[in-house]
């Protein structure tokens, strides 16, 4: 195993970095928020970066170039944040969550998987070449914002109006989990998001169930046949058109998924349910992380207090999110779903659909020499196992923002673990996870460099 020259250091400067309460959602916060802004340019200044903070409508972003390594070298962009999600609920925390502890082999703070510990161990890494090396081996980019945990609101316009100076030949984020500890992994992608709501509304106010039923349409009952001709028991969505742009999965990642420590038990144990009904012909991982589902995710109408009352209601909605997977666009999505929902007969009730968020699918591809690269650097940092490829099942709008509008390959190499906690009490980053990141990056930028 390599030795990191500058573990201990990188230690020591992370838990000084992950005590400044940078929550980017409370505003009593701001000076913390941009305190930890601060501690990361400083280190990068001193590391030879030329480092600025630059001033967003929020929270400002970090962002430090390194280009010693020559134009015929290729140019990383490492983007992670710095703020963390609010400690609640405090009374849960062993040790408080900005006091960083290390107990059990792992460091307790918030912020510490998610995401100040994995930005720390790319900063760790770059460090430790200008060592043992005096440069680095490509030439490198850092883009550290402050506003991930409140959905990035200006990350987008800041990369649209800063696109030459972010221009890239690849993107890396550690910002998430491995598949499972020591199972080393490459995220080569993430699904969409369309999310709608669905009003219905029948007569102008809520009825005698007696005086009117069997005359007037009930809103909840047009509802419940919305819901029913969206997706059937197993899954499979029933809107015409909705699998037409659903790209097939590589054979190279099939294969690595089925040598995932996997089971369908487990998975059922975790969540507390006896079966995993679902779309026939799929894996369990397939349906997870490669094909398209349509959730309710909430529904209302009617009466619901204590009791009866006899009403026949005059509204009903529901809260409806489908999640996409590579080339599924999700505007021309909502237009499929809007359409079908408006075409289904529902007299004495009329219907609105409401388009209220969505998340482009975002992929990297598993042969490309980027993706080549990372695995190459995974399997140096865990010669004993061999790289999987795996996809992530929920969306970060930044990657597609990334690959879009700067064009260039978006590598997710996770060191986190799955039950590290982020977001929830006991937030917590392995010693070993920390020091196999820093590793991993180590290697990363010297694969990386063979880019070119
Ligand atoms: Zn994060």
């Amino acid at each position: 195993m390599l030795t990191i020259m500058n573990f201990e250091k990188a230690k020591q400067e992370l838990l000084e970095w992950l005590a400044i309460p940078s929550i980017s959602t409370l505003s009593e916060r701001n000076t913390d928020t941009r305190l930890a802004a601060e501690y990361l340019h400083q280190k990068l200044t001193s590391l030879g970066f030329s480092s600025s903070i630059l001033e967003t409508a929020g929270h400002p972003v970090v962002f430090a170039e390194h280009s010693k390594a020559g134009e015929s070298t290729p140019t990383v962009l490492l983007y992670g944040h710095y703020d963390v999600q609010p400690t609640d609920p405090d009374d849960e925390w062993i040790t408080q969550p900005f006091s960083p502890a290390i107990r059990d082999a792992a460091i307790y703070a918030r912020g510490s998987t998610d995401d100040k510990g994995q930005v720390w161990a790319h900063v760790a890494a770059l460090e430790h070449h200008l060592i043992t090396n005096g440069t680095l081996p490509v030439n490198v980019k850092i883009l550290i914002e402050g506003e991930e945990e409140i959905g990035s609101p200006n990350l987008k316009p800041f990369v649209l109006e800063q696109a030459k100076k972010l221009a890239c030949d690849v993107v890396v984020i550690s910002d998430g989990s491995m598949f499972a500890p020591s199972v080393p992994t490459l995220t080569t992608g993430l699904r969409g998001l369309c999310y709608l709501e669905v009003l219905v509304q029948g007569a102008k106010q809520d009825l005698h169930s007696g005086g009117y039923g069997g005359a007037v349409a009930n809103p909840i009952q047009a509802l419940a046949q919305i819901i029913q001709s969206l997706r059937n028991g197993n899954g499979e969505i029933l809107i015409p058109g909705i699998y037409k742009d659903v790209r097939a999965v590589s054979a190279v990642e099939l294969e690595g998924w089925k040598n995932l420590p996997f089971t369908e038990t487990a998975l059922m144990q975790s969540v507390g349910v006896t079966a995993l009904p679902g779309e026939p012909g799929y894996s369990v991982l397939e349906r997870l992380w490669a094909r398209p589902t349509l959730e309710i995710n909430g529904i209302w109408g009617g009466f619901q207090g204590e009791g009866q009352k006899t009403v026949l209601p005059a509204k009903a909605g529901a809260k409806i999110s489908l999640r996409l997977v590579p080339d599924q666009q999700p505007d021309e999505i909502f237009t499929l779903v809007k359409n079908h929902i408006e075409s289904l007969e529902l007299p004495g009730v009329t219907v609105q659909v409401k388009k209220l968020h969505t998340g482009n699918p975002a992929l990297v591809d598993a042969t490309s020499p980027a993706a080549q690269a990372a695995i190459a650097a995974l399997a140096r940092a865990y010669p004993n196992t061999k790289p999987s490829f795996v996809r992530g099942g929920g969306t970060i709008p930044v990657v597609s923002v990334f690959s879009e509008v700067l064009n260039a390959p978006v590598l997710l190499v996770d060191y986190g673990l799955p039950d590290d906690g982020a977001h929830g009490p006991n937030e917590r980053f392995t010693l070993e996870c920390f020091e196999k990141g820093i590793e991993t990056s180590i290697y990363l930028y010297e694969e990386l460099a063979k880019l070119k």
